[in-house]
Formats: C-alpha cells, sequence, structure tokens
C-alpha cells in the first residue's frame, strides 16, 4: 500500500469515529447500551411496547436492555417508550397525534419513541348483565338495545392489551423496528424476518407519523380479539391494524337492530316491522324486519340516535343499517310501489333504505350536527337512491370496496356516485378477504390482489376514513389463527401497509417481500404470486390453471431448499392441497349427467294457460325429479316436459303434484320480487355454450323472477319469457316459454333473452329443473340432477339437454 493510499485511509477511518462518536448506541458489540424507559404506571399499550422493544433489541442483537421507570445514572443511553414525566422535560409530547399516530425523535443520549396511549374503559351502561340493562332502560326512558357492545370480544388476556386501547407508542415501536429492518408477514415465528446487528446506534431522528387511514379494521370477524393467540394479536398490533372506535363505532353493521330487536317493542309495536303475507315479521332473523314507512319507528330512530349521542359523548357514529338478507319490501299500504324494481336486485330497496337513513340524519342532524348516521351499500341497497340528491352533511356511507375483478368496474361506478352524494370525508369502505376459506370451490385457492388493493387504498385516500375487512380469526397455532393466513398474510400485509401510507411503490414493497420472505426462491416465488394473482379466478372453472400453480409452487420448493425459506413454501404446498379436489372435479367434468330430449314442435300450437293436456304436449317425454341430496323419489312429486319450438324458444311443461293445495305457499303475485323466494318454487337452471348461466324462478301465482348468473346475481337480465300457471286439486303446473337468441338473428342483446343456438349433439344446453316446497319448517328440493348438496348452484351437475 503506497503512502498517500494509507494517509487518506487513516483520514477516512478517523472521520468515521469522529462522526459515530456524534451518536450513541443502544447497542454495541452485543452488549446493552441503553435502558428503555416508561411511565410509573403506564397504560397496557405503553407497557407492551416496552416489551417489545426489549424482545426484538435482543433478537436483532442479543442484548436485553432493560425496562425501567427512571433513566439509569451509569447507563450511556435511554429509549424513553410513551408519555413519562421525561419526555414532559424534554417537551416531547403526544399532542395531536391521534388515531394511532407517532413520534420518533432522537438527541444526543436519547431516543423517544412517543404516541398517544390510552386504556380503554367500557362506559357506563355499558351491558354487562340484566342490572346494567335495567339502569340503561331508566336513563334511556325506552327500550333500545345499548349499541356500544363491540368491547366485549376486545380484550385479549394472551396479550395483555384491548383492541380499542389507543396505542400511539406502540406504533413507534414498530417503526422503529422497521427501520431496523424487522418484518412482519404472517403471525408466528415463521412469519418474521430479524436482521442480525451485533450494535445499534441512534441516528439522527424527528419524525412524526401519521394513517392515512384512521379506521383499520381488518381481521376482526368480531367477537375474536379475545381468543386469538398471542402471536395472532401482536402480528395485528405489529402491522398497524386498529378499530379506532374514535373515528367509526363498531355499531354500524345492521345498527338499525337495536332500535327495534328488543322482545318489548314488538309486542308494544307491531306496526314497527314488515308485513310479509299478511304477517309482520317480528321474529324473522331475530330482531325481525322493518316497516321504513312506520312513521313511529322512524321516530324510535331518531330519539334512539339523540339519546345514544347525550349519553356517549365521544361516540362518534350511530348506525342505521337494517337487519342482514332485508330484500323484499314490507307489503303494507304506506310501502306500496317504494320499491325500485327496475333498478335490479341490486337497487331494489335503494330509495326505500337511503331515504330513510337520510331522514334520520336530517333530524338529528338539527340536535348533534357533529355526529354521522351510518349506513352500508349493501344487499338490496347496493346502488346509491335516485330519491336523494344530497345526503344530509352527517350521513356516513360505507362503500364496497374494489378488489374482486370481476366485481370491480361495477363497484368503482357505484362508489363514484355515492362520494358525489355524501359530505367530502364521509365514507368507510367494507368488504372481505374469505376467498380461501373452508369453501367448496376456494378452497385451497392461492387469491392474491396485491396490485388492486395498492390501486384500490390509493384511489380511497382522502374520500374514505378507513376500512372494515372480514377476515375470520379461529382458534388453534399461530400459523391457523388468521383467516387463510398462508395466502392471506400477503393480502393483509399489503393492505395494512397502505393504511399507513397509500402513495408506496407496490412494486417495491412486492420485491422486499419476495427477497425478504423466501430467500433463495425469491424469483420462482415472484413468479408463482403473479401467475396466481392474474389467474385465480379461472382455478375455479379449469385443470389447467391449478396444474400450473402446483408445478409453479414445487419448482420454488426445490430452490429453496432445507431453510426457512423451504419450510415458508411447505406451508403453502400444504394449504393448496384442497384444489386437488376441485381439479379432479373439473377434470372430470359432466360425465355422468342425465340427459333429456326436447321434441320440436310449432310454437303457435301452444295453448298458454298452464295446463298441460292439449295435444301440444303428446308424445313430449317427460321427466321426473329426484331429491336433491340423495337422488331418491321425493315425497312431492315433479314432472317435466320440453320442446324447441320453431320460433326459437325453450318451452317447459312443469307438473308439481301436492296433496296440499290449500297449503301451497305463494309469497308474492308480481316479477321481480324477491319474496317469491319464501314460497313454493320451481327454478330453471339453464346454460348454453354461449353463456353461463341463467335463473328463472317462478311460482303457481305465475309470478317470476329471471337472473343472469354469470357474475354473481344480476337481475338486469330479461328473459322475455311468456309463463301461464294452472292450479288444479292435487297438482299446480305451469307453461313457460322462454325465447332464444344468438349473432345469426342480428343485434344480440345481451340484458335479453337466452344467448344460444339450438341445443344439438355436440353443441347441447346444459340446464336443471328444481323444485323447492315448503310447509313452515318443513322443506323438500328436487331436482332433475340431484346435486349431492342443499344447493342448486352447481354447473357441473346440471343435466344435458338436447334436440331430438
Ligand atoms: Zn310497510
Amino acid at each position: 500500500m503506497n503512502k498517500t493510499l494509507k494517509i487518506f485511509l487513516g483520514l477516512l477511518s478517523f472521520s468515521l469515529i469522529g462522526f459515530a462518536q456524534a451518536e450513541v448506541d443502544l447497542v454495541r458489540n452485543g452488549k446493552p447500551q441503553a435502558d428503555i424507559v416508561i411511565a410509573e404506571a403506564p397504560p397496557r399499550a405503553a407497557k407492551l411496547a416496552a416489551i417489545e422493544l426489549q424482545e426484538y433489541i435482543f433478537k436483532i442483537s442479543g442484548a436485553k436492555l432493560p425496562v425501567v421507570i427512571a433513566p439509569g445514572k451509569d447507563i450511556p443511553a435511554h429509549i424513553y417508550v410513551g408519555k413519562s414525566a421525561y419526555t414532559d422535560k424534554l417537551k416531547i409530547t403526544d399532542e395531536g397525534l391521534k388515531y394511532g399516530a407517532f413520534r420518533m425523535v432522537s438527541g444526543g443520549d436519547y431516543l423517544v419513541l412517543i404516541g398517544h396511549d390510552k386504556d380503554y374503559v367500557p362506559p357506563e351502561f355499558a351491558p354487562r348483565n340484566s342490572k346494567d340493562v335495567e339502569r340503561w332502560d331508566e336513563r334511556t326512558g325506552d327500550k333500545w338495545v345499548n349499541p356500544v357492545t363491540g368491547w366485549q370480544g376486545r380484550y385479549s388476556s394472551a396479550a395483555g392489551i384491548n383492541d380499542y386501547d389507543e396505542r400511539g407508542s406502540l406504533n413507534a415501536v414498530y417503526e422503529f423496528l422497521r427501520n431496523l429492518s424487522v418484518r412482519w408477514y404472517m403471525s408466528g415465528d415463521l412469519g418474521e424476518v430479524v436482521p442480525e446487528k451485533k450494535t445499534i446506534a441512534i441516528a439522527p431522528l424527528d419524525k412524526t407519523v401519521r394513517p392515512d387511514f384512521p379506521y383499520r379494521d381488518l381481521g376482526n370477524y368480531s367477537p375474536a380479539f379475545w381468543y386469538g393467540t398471542r402471536d395472532a394479536i401482536l402480528y395485528r398490533l405489529r402491522i398497524g391494524l386498529d378499530p379506532s372506535p374514535a373515528c367509526v363505532s363498531d355499531d354500524w353493521p345492521h345498527g338499525l337492530i337495536n332500535v327495534h330487536g328488543r322482545k318489548e317493542t314488538k309486542e308494544a309495536h307491531p306496526e314497527y316491522y314488515a308485513l310479509y303475507d299478511g304477517k309482520r315479521a317480528i321474529g324473522v332473523s331475530g330482531a325481525g324486519y322493518p316497516c321504513l314507512s312506520s312513521t313511529g319507528l322512524f321516530q324510535s330512530a331518531v330519539n334512539y340516535a339523540r339519546a345514544v349521542f347525550d349519553i356517549y359523548p365521544d361516540k362518534p357514529t350511530v348506525g342505521m343499517m337494517p337487519q342482514d338478507a332485508y330484500i323484499s319490501l314490507c307489503q303494507c299500504e304506506l310501502c306500496k310501489g317504494k320499491d325500485t324494481p327496475g333498478r335490479g336486485w341490486d337497487g331494489v330497496m335503494s330509495d326505500y333504505v337511503w331515504d330513510f337513513v337520510n331522514r334520520v340524519a336530517i333530524e338529528v342532524y338539527k340536535t348533534h350536527p357533529d355526529r354521522k348516521i351510518v349506513n352500508a351499500s349493501y344487499g338490496s341497497y347496493v346502488l346509491p337512491p335516485d330519491k336523494v340528491d344530497k345526503f344530509s352533511p352527517n350521513v356516513m356511507v360505507v362503500v364496497p370496496m374494489a378488489r374482486d375483478p370481476a366485481t370491480r368496474e361495477k363497484l368503482l361506478k357505484i362508489r363514484k356516485e355515492f362520494a358525489e352524494k355524501v359530505a367530502p370525508g364521509n365514507m368507510i369502505s367494507g368488504g372481505h378477504y374469505l376467498h380461501s376459506r373452508t369453501n367448496i370451490v376456494t378452497a385451497g385457492m392461492p387469491v392474491y390482489f396485491p396490485h388492486l388493493i395498492a390501486e384500490d387504498l390509493h384511489a380511497l385516500k382522502g374520500l374514505s376514513q378507513g376500512e372494515f375487512i372480514e377476515l375470520s380469526q379461529g382458534y388453534g397455532e399461530s400459523i391457523g389463527d388468521m383467516h387463510a393466513p398462508i395466502f392471506n398474510h400477503l393480502n393483509v400485509y399489503v393492505t395494512a401497509r397502505y393504511y399507513w401510507d397509500a402513495d408506496q411503490d407496490i412494486d417495491a414493497l412486492l420485491g422486499e417481500y419476495y427477497e425478504k420472505f423466501y430467500g433463495p426462491a425469491a424469483k420462482e416465488m415472484k413468479v408463482f404470486i403473479e401467475y396466481s394473482e392474474a389467474n385465480w379466478p379461472l382455478m375455479k372453472a379449469k385443470p389447467e390453471p391449478i396444474d400450473k400453480a402446483f408445478e409453479l409452487l414445487e419448482k420454488a420448493r426445490r430452490v429453496a431448499g432445507d431453510t426457512v425459506y423451504g419450510k415458508r413454501i411447505d406451508l403453502m404446498i400444504d394449504f393448496v392441497q384442497p384444489m386437488k379436489y376441485l381439479r379432479e372435479k373439473l377434470a372430470k367434468g359432466r360425465k355422468g349427467v342425465p340427459q333429456a330430449f326436447a321434441a320440436e314442435r310449432k310454437s303457435t300450437e301452444i295453448k298458454m294457460d298452464g295446463s298441460l293436456d292439449e295435444p301440444f304436449w303428446k308424445d313430449v317425454p317427460a321427466y321426473e325429479l329426484k331429491d336433491l341430496v340423495t337422488g331418491k323419489p321425493p315425497v312431492s312429486k315433479t314432472t317435466f316436459q320440453v320442446v324447441w319450438g320453431d320460433d326459437r324458444s325453450i318451452i317447459f311443461g312443469i307438473r308439481c303434484e301436492d296433496a296440499d293445495m290449500k297449503g301451497l305457499k305463494i309469497t308474492t303475485t308480481r316479477n321481480e320480487d324477491a319474496n317469491i323466494f319464501n314460497g313454493d318454487v320451481v327454478e330453471l337452471q339453464i346454460e348454453t355454450p354461449a353463456h353461463a348461466y341463467y335463473q328463472i324462478v317462478l311460482n303457481a301465482a305465475g309470478a317470476l323472477i329471471d337472473l343472469d348468473r354469470k357474475t354473481g346475481i344480476d337481475s338486469n337480465w330479461s328473459s322475455e319469457a311468456k309463463l301461464a300457471a294452472y292450479s288444479g286439486d292435487t297438482f299446480w303446473s305451469v307453461e313457460i316459454r322462454i325465447p332464444a337468441s344468438d349473432w345469426q338473428e342480428g343485434g344480440l342483446d345481451p340484458l335479453k333473452k337466452i344467448n344460444g343456438k339450438k341445443p344439438e349433439a355436440g353443441a347441447p344446453w346444459y340446464f336443471n329443473v328444481n323444485r323447492t316446497r315448503q310447509r313452515g319448517k318443513e322443506v323438500e328440493c328436487s331436482a332433475f340432477s340431484p346435486t349431492g348438496e342443499m344447493n342448486f348452484h352447481v354447473p357441473l351437475k346440471f343435466g344435458e339437454l338436447i334436440v331430438k
């Protein structure tokens, strides 16, 4: 080495030492140089923050920093976690740090990690027992359900924290550890990445971090916090999730049932409840279904919201969303004509429900302008109302998240329309990540959608306060704790990190994940995950993408070798196994399904009267339905015949034997009324080579609903069917003629008629004829082609239809 270079190097190392001396080490060469200082009686979250910091510094460096309530005299450096007399002295406070925001500040010999921490205490009248309910009733002077119930499942003894605890300092500790390159990708030891460092210095730092979304309620299929394992609960905290009750109260899902759900209300006010089939829906789904035209119910809802806001001055919102599965309009005189069947199922109750919510909000706004009334775009009121141009400024809307490629465009449009009606910021989004749940179709499916999460949250920033995402969290070992954690962990991780920074680069975040989590197999896992992200919807329908997914995963496994990375991939291989069952079913296809033959007739020869005794039906083969599940003969016999008409229509004649015609359950006489499902019906499921598939539901009153089932339930499609029903003494029967069209007809309209050519050998249609007969609690379901389960919607079991 020459002299000049030696001098240069000497200077360089001198300057490095000089710079290092300006910093203070927390750990040096594996030896502790600092203590962790907390308040004498810290909130739970601050205490947990100190314990987590101690544990991870130890994992990183092998040094265990003591947790103390006063800084040690002979200790070179101090980490102040949470507010204490010492942070007060430094004038570093938690002021203005809401919803888990935090500060990280370093000085000469100290580091402060601070946010707002507060133990959650259930408020007065929170119902623990019947005495509390009595006191609540006395206080309100009415019979409402106390909405403050969500706290019950939110304490975790395993982690020593309540999900409602404010925990800014804990977030600060986790961010500090992330800056040291610690990563939590999945719950449990196998899910974390911890670097080794023998020396940890205090770097110059003065940073305040605020989340982009205050409301971060992901994963809590409530109540779940209390039975999650320590690993699962800590994982959620480490990635920064928080249901922030100061932003949105947890009573919004189906919150209206708090107004009418009590037994006393049902007895005193039957008129609050919807009228179906001459009876008030008092007991349905527990709380009953409301009549939203009832002025008494309306006044009670207003009074309830005002009382709740008066009693709980810190409660930001009250929920006014109706009971689940609220899909049919009340049949009372006042409600008549208030639904909008022309808007399809997504909007049939939109005007009806949103108008009610808005009217309640207008009243409450007069007395409590700073609080919000919440309802969700959901069920039969997914679409925004036509009738309400702008919502009252205190209406908060839960809009759908748009992360499923099949429905994304439609939901984005709905969201945009809601955004134009609500006051700025009065939005949250909701949805679920339950795709890979133990579900007959998607079990074990690698459902990834990180890019859609990133795009969606980026778009929602500034519009939405945050999210509620259902993600069931069960019992069991750490990796079984979060729903489908093997795949969901990436969706959950990306979502949680975007709650804090919705502008980050998704590919950088994913690139880091592949590198850190899969090491030598990073490239192969990137290929597997990107393939799955692009192709998981196809895995529901074809064996090839499933084969490809297995192949890619196994390749990654070979590259990973006998390492921690290999173990992570082993978990995935284990998790995808149920897909083999689906693959087998798909590969087998429709082998063994029954066949039916349609006769050809002149369409003009049918007399559309519902009875099947005219010559038109003579010599047309008849087929019998079997029990839907067992395939045995059902108690009530059903036969059908099918004809291909010369005007290109498919005509069914169906005869339902019924020994109890007086008990026939007809729940609607109108078309497109979802009430039809509550009664006796026959259903046709029809799939053509051009379209899979259509569903037509009809009853003995000649009412029908027709749905396109291609991407869910779309009621905008119209079969344009002609239907006639006939009732005899011991049977009822129908004749239904459905026009079919194809491109040769010109101007094919996807919203009208069956899309398909005449079914012939080589290009058959697939179909099922189903019947549901209901008498009280007894329900009998039968089918031309039994599906083997209590489900009509199993297309692979549809029988074959050929004109012969
Ligand atoms: Zn009504």
